[in-house]
């Protein structure tokens, strides 16, 4: 039987950035998955750091841990989510690991003596790294390549000519482009305009790439008019200018692009026959989502509340566990440093539950281990996501063994109780780019514990991202006082979660269990944790409304 070709889907964007690539990737990742075609998926990110681990949240959003322990962009938990699929480290390519390849291979004197350029050897590069997806598991139908960036920056050109380059490569019908452009509402003339989509494929056709697709974002429907322009202006069919119109959710997005036949047309481009979708798993979650019968609020106490796409995995992570415990869940996001000044009760009064996230760094760390302290003594579910775990355990070392200068030594040296320390395996590190502990271990969950409720296994594996940890001296003093280490690496050397007594729902842990929501299957502590807010929310309304009920008599 001949063997069935890989075929390349890939998708660029125009005008401003933000304008969802990674979902509009991620969505037609599912819709060809969902009918039944093999897919894998990748980002390419035309900046020079290796990878995004070293950058600032505030610059980049946040780093997406994969189970293989890579640091990779945010678009590649969408990915995940969507296709529900573990992404490794070849689904995130950045120009700085191409030209890391590339010099190490010049040094070692591979090229005898060429002169090594951007066009062929990098251009070459890129296409190897493209193609070494369909090699992976199996056979591939699609692939499908989001190019970060806008047409027209300079950094991104190299990516633009090598896809270029693969257009050429076979049948027309073996690769596809999508651009994603944005058709603005000018409310003062109160028309959309498609001048800056005319403009961005012309750049794009400067470059040799015409596109077969365009994907025109934005805020009202596009009607006919519009789209024979845009398809004239642009040199597409009609058919194939696809509307992009916002959404509410972003998991309603592969459902609002299958009202415009969005998948079939690929299909058809592509010369491949599948079946139709079958959507309704998703319909059904869109449903549950935007319908659902209770509403709790939970503040999410950190350093970087200013940029959410800091914390977009949480974020998902809740839209998941609320649809699953048909909950809309407000997320009300408390500076921990407005903590430290103004005090816990001031702005955690009227929350259901308390999350606080990773994060790096001594700014803001009192504001949230003074939420701790609150949500603990008023028996507010609580949820801590690693440095939230440190902090958690610095609270209870202070408030409730009474050690009162406990901290943590990625604060400060000079310390006299440092409950958390650096890894053993951290000393010698110097370097920051991926040296952190990274990626999926093991833990052991003690039988007696809301964690194991949660799970229902005694041992689970989750992503991790850390150099500091619990610190072991500080066990038993801990555990006499009440606090439960119900988690441990399977040599039990590193606490992995701690839970409290006394309290309805009270878990800390080093991972991020974040990082393995599904919006299907959502993650077990995030979904116990929101059933915890929506309990804790029930109870507190009704001892509001009747408060004699409530009362000894
Ligand atoms: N800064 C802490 C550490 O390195 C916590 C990291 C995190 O929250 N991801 O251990």
């Amino acid at each position: 039987m001949e063997e069935r070709k890989t075929k390349y889907v890939f998708i660029t964007g125009g005008v401003v950035s933000s304008l969802g690539k990674g979902i509009a990737s991620a969505s037609l990742g599912l819709l060809l998955k969902k009918r039944g075609l093999s897919v894998n998926i990748l980002k390419l990110d035309p900046y020079l750091n290796v990878d995004p681990g070293t950058m600032n949240p505030f610059q980049h959003g946040e780093v997406y841990v994969l189970d293989d322990g890579s640091e990779t962009d945010l678009d590649l938990g969408h990915y995940e989510r969507f296709l529900n699929q573990s992404m490794c480290s070849d689904n995130n390519v950045t120009s700085g690991q191409i030209y890391h390849t590339i010099i190490t291979r010049e040094r070692r004197g591979d090229y005898l003596g060429a002169t090594v350029q951007v066009i062929p050897h990098v251009t070459a590069e890129l296409k190897s790294s493209i193609k070494k997806l369909s090699k992976i598991n199996g056979h591939v139908d699609v692939i499908i390549a989001e190019i970060g960036g806008t047409v027209g920056d300079i950094e991104s050109l190299p990516f633009m000519e090598a896809i270029r380059q693969m257009g050429l490569e076979g049948d027309p019908s073996d690769t596809m482009f999508i651009h994603l452009t944005l058709v603005p509402y000018i409310d003062a003339a109160g028309e959309l305009k498609t001048k800056p989509t005319q403009h961005s494929v012309k750049a794009l056709r400067e470059i040799g790439i015409q596109p077969n697709m365009l994907l025109c974002r934005t805020a009202k429907t596009l009607g006919d008019d519009i789209r024979n322009k845009i398809a004239l202006f642009c040199s597409v069919p009609s058919k194939n200018v696809i509307e992009a119109i916002d959404a509410s959710t972003i998991y309603e997005v592969p459902l609002l692009f299958e009202e415009h036949d969005f998948s079939n047309i690929v299909l058809k481009h592509l010369n491949i026959e599948a079946p139709e979708p079958d959507l309704t798993e998703w319909e059904d979650l869109v449903n549950r989502i935007k319908h659902p019968n209770n509403r709790i609020k939970i503040a999410i106490c950190g350093k970087y509340v200013y940029l959410k796409d800091a914390y977009k995995s949480i974020m998902e992570a809740f839209y998941h566990a609320g649809a699953e415990n048909d909950a809309r869940v407000d997320l009300v996001w408390v500076s921990s440093e407005d903590i430290k000044k103004g005090g816990a009760a001031k702005f955690l009064d009227d929350i259901d539950g308390l999350l606080i996230p990773g994060g790096f760094g001594e700014r803001g760390v009192e504001g949230k281990i003074e939420s701790i302290r609150f949500i603990r003594e008023n028996k507010i579910p609580f949820l801590g996501i690693c440095l939230g775990m440190h902090c958690a355990v610095i609270e209870y070392a202070r408030n409730v063994c009474g050690l009162k200068d406990a901290h943590s030594f990625e604060f400060y040296r000079e310390l006299k109780n440092p409950v958390i320390h650096l890894m053993a395996d951290q000393e010698k590190i110097t370097g920051l780019g991926g040296t952190m502990r990274l990626g999926s271990y093991p833990a052991v969950i003690e039988k007696d514990s809301l964690t194991y409720k949660a799970y229902g296994e005694t041992e689970i594996a989750d992503r991790h991202r850390h150099r500091y940890e619990f610190n072991n001296k500080y066990r038993d003093m801990v555990t006499k006082d009440g606090m439960k280490l119900v988690g441990l690496s399977p040599d039990g050397k590193l606490v992995e979660v701690v839970e409290i007594e006394n309290h309805p729902w009270y878990v800390a842990v080093q991972y991020h269990p974040e990082l393995k929501s599904h919006p299907t299957k959502p993650h077990p502590l995030f979904r116990d944790f929101i059933a915890a807010a929506v309990k804790y929310h029930k109870e507190r309304r009704s001892a509001v409304e009747n408060p004699e009920q409530n009362s000894i008599a």
